[in-house]
């Protein structure tokens, strides 16, 4: 019957595509269903950072071979070809408000030794998905492009798909990898009794004739603590505008009201971060809005399979997003290959997510990137960083960079007890205390109401 595929897989991010070329491969019947045009053009804001080329990220060590052009992931064991361009990157810092710098790798030593001192590249999520798609295309996988999803359910033995053009689509095993807002997990109730932590709503612009202090680097200033704390995020794009460098500049915050062209402003012109911005030219506006939810423990219903951040809290880095495609497509391949069309037969991918996901990465650990500037007010922020005189190492890792800061603060604990002993249940609330307690206003202000309730 037309439209009956083995596998439907919904989105065409990097976890789709992975999973849609995976499933190909190894002979399946599939099909791609996508609601954008173009799903290589990035809308949506990234900051194409690889997650990581020097330390482990869901117990990978993803590495980049610029002679083949490929993307190794060897724990997983899998490739993927990558053919744009890279650009290298060589420490962290997260400003204060006022004054100091928390640093994650000193740029001085690193930068002097090229790659063996880079933190990671940034890569172009553009080409990298482009890639995937003319491997998918060449393996015969349907592609549906402009078909907006609306809901999955199961009938009988198959997963019926319909899409908002009224078209329905059928397959054996379907995978939704259609991002953080997933609306097939919504569809499927998947987010009932999943823990909500915030709606955060980026907007930024890539810019050219930066003036940064260190232009290879990703700085992230806490520009304003408090009600809502508000964030920038400044990092290198792996491609230039006109023969010049350009970088992602971006601001971020919880309340959705908020007028965020004017937060950007104030940030790239009054701030005291205005000074690298002096003389910047603005090439491309982007942006994205986000809900924060806890990672689904098991993403599995119905035959449908939750891959990438469709499943995850926040975000999945697209790394994580194509291993958790991969993994997923060649679990159904097995469950194809063995009759077995139940979750039995793709349990191989659920215990992959549970050791990987769920026990690996503590997503309570990752959402304490967003208490400092909640615990603390922007003078005593300001006087936390600049008693942490040490260089922290270099990493990229959302995970353990609130890690590495809780060891760091842990280590000053004895100095603020006797200078600022005010600031002990602060200090320690940021190892301890639980997300619904930190982040409770953000809670209660996110989707589309006020924050300042
Ligand atoms: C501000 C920000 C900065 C980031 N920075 C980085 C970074 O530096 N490095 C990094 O690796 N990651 C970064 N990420 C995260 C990264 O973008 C994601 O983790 C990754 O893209 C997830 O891949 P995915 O395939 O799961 O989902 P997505 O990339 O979101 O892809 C989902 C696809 O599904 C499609 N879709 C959605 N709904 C439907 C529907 N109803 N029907 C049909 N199609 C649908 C979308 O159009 C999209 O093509 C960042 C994210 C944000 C928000």
């Amino acid at each position: 019957m037309e439209n009956t595929f083995d596998l439907i897989v919904i989105g065409a991010g990097p976890a789709g595509l992975t999973a849609a070329k995976c499933a190909a491969e190894a002979g399946l019947s599939v099909a791609l269903l996508e609601r954008k045009d173009t799903p290589q053009d990035i809308l949506r804001m990234c900051g194409m950072m690889l997650v990581t080329l020097t330390g482990r990220y869901m117990g990978e060590r993803t590495v980049y071979n610029e002679q083949a052009r490929k993307l190794m992931f060897p724990h997983n064991g899998f490739s993927l070809n990558y053919d744009g361009p890279t650009k290298d990157f060589y420490s962290w810092h997260i400003y204060s408000p006022h004054e100091e710098t928390v640093v994650f790798g000193d740029y001085g030593v690193n930068s002097a030794k090229g790659k063996e001192g880079r933190a990671s590249a940034v890569y172009s999520k553009g080409h990298f998905l482009s890639g995937l798609l003319d491997e998918c295309r060449r393996l015969g996988v349907k592609i549906f492009t402009g078909e907006n999803v609306l809901s999955a359910r199961k009938i009988g033995d198959t997963v019926e798909i319909l899409t908002a053009g009224g078209k329905k689509f059928k397959g054996v095993f379907a995978i939704a990898a259609d991002g953080r807002q997933s609306r097939v997990a919504r569809s499927m109730g998947m987010n009932k009794g999943r823990g909500f932590y915030c709606t955060i709503t980026s907007v930024g612009y890539e810019m050219t004739n930066l003036n940064l202090p260190q232009p290879y680097a990703l700085h992230q200033p806490l520009v304003k603590s408090g009600n809502p704390p508000m964030m920038g995020f400044v990092v290198p794009r792996a491609w230039n505008h006109e023969g010049e460098d350009v970088w992602l500049v971006m601001i971020s915050n919880v309340d959705m009201n908020a007028d965020h062209e004017a937060i950007f402003d104030d940030f790239t012109m009054k701030s005291r971060f205005a000074p690298w911005f002096k003389g910047g030219r603005k090439v491309r506006r982007c942006g994205c809005t986000g809900n924060m939810y806890a990672p689904l423990v098991n993403p599995f219903k119905d035959n449908v399979l939750f891959a990438g951040d469709a499943g995850w809290c926040q975000e999945a880095e697209m790394t994580g997003a194509v291993m958790s495609g991969w993994k997923a497509g060649t679990s159904v391949v097995y469950a194809m290959m063995e009759k077995n069309h139940t979750q039995q037969g793709v349990q191989d991918y659920l215990d992959w997510w549970k050791t990987n996901h769920i026990e690996k990465l503590d997503y309570q650990v990752f959402l304490r990137n967003l208490y400092m500037p909640i615990l603390c007010n922007d003078a005593e922020i300001d006087y936390l960083f600049n008693t942490i005189k040490e260089t922290l190492p270099t990493v990229l890792d959302p995970y353990e960079v609130p890690e590495n800061l809780g060891r760091a603060l842990a280590k000053i604990l004895p100095q603020v007890q006797q200078e600022r002993p005010d600031l002990i249940a602060k200090i320690t609330g940021f190892a301890k205390l639980p997300p619904e307690e930190v982040l409770r206003k953000t809670i209660r202000g996110g989707f589309n109401c006020s924050f300042t309730i």
